[in-house]
């Protein structure tokens, strides 16, 4: 894993990590590591990411948050698109152990060396999405289906 993409820059967003050879679909790219904190950790440290429109946090669950900012690698270089070519999953242990869950990037289709690894970060802020905070989280994937931005719409309650 890891060793068939490299970073370097995107049209995207600064940073992009690209294929190097062929990737298979559903084959592993590589796994989003770094220190695992808790959400309310990452709240206090990090809440600023939200006017930053970039972040190197990965929600693994429930409990537990992955900091890339700290012993992170390459996978937190991987830009959203709205027409991914890659998926995050999150495997849970078997133990049940919350923090023995891992999240590994996996090709949704073929990749071709040259072409940019990708996935829809899917993000649910806990805030209204105003539009200064859209412009900052736009996205600029630049496929038909872009959505403009990385925010995810918001679930409403069918309580009816
Ligand atoms: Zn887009």
């Amino acid at each position: 894993m890891a060793k068939k993409i490299e970073r370097r820059n995107s049209t995207i967003h600064g940073n992009g990590v690209f294929a190097k050879a062929h990737i298979k679909k559903g084959e592993e790219i590589v796994e989003y590591k770094g220190e695992l904190i808790t959400h309310a950790k990452a709240d206090a440290k990090y809440h600023g990411d939200l006017d930053t429109g970039h972040t190197f946090l990965f929600s693994l669950n429930e409990k537990w948050i992955i900091n890339g900012n700290k012993d992170g690698n390459i996978a937190r270089w991987i830009n959203h698109s709205c027409a991914p070519n890659a998926i995050a999953f999150v495997h849970e242990h078997e133990s049940g152990k919350l923090k023995k869950d891992r999240v590994i990037i996996e090709a949704l289709r073929d990749i071709a060396p040259g072409e940019e690894i990708t996935y829809d970060y899917g993000f649910e802020f806990d805030v209204p999405y105003t539009k200064a905070l859209k412009a900052i989280w736009a996205c600029r994937c630049g496929s038909p289906t872009c959505t403009g931005t990385m925010l995810k719409p918001k679930k409403r309650n069918s309580a009816a």
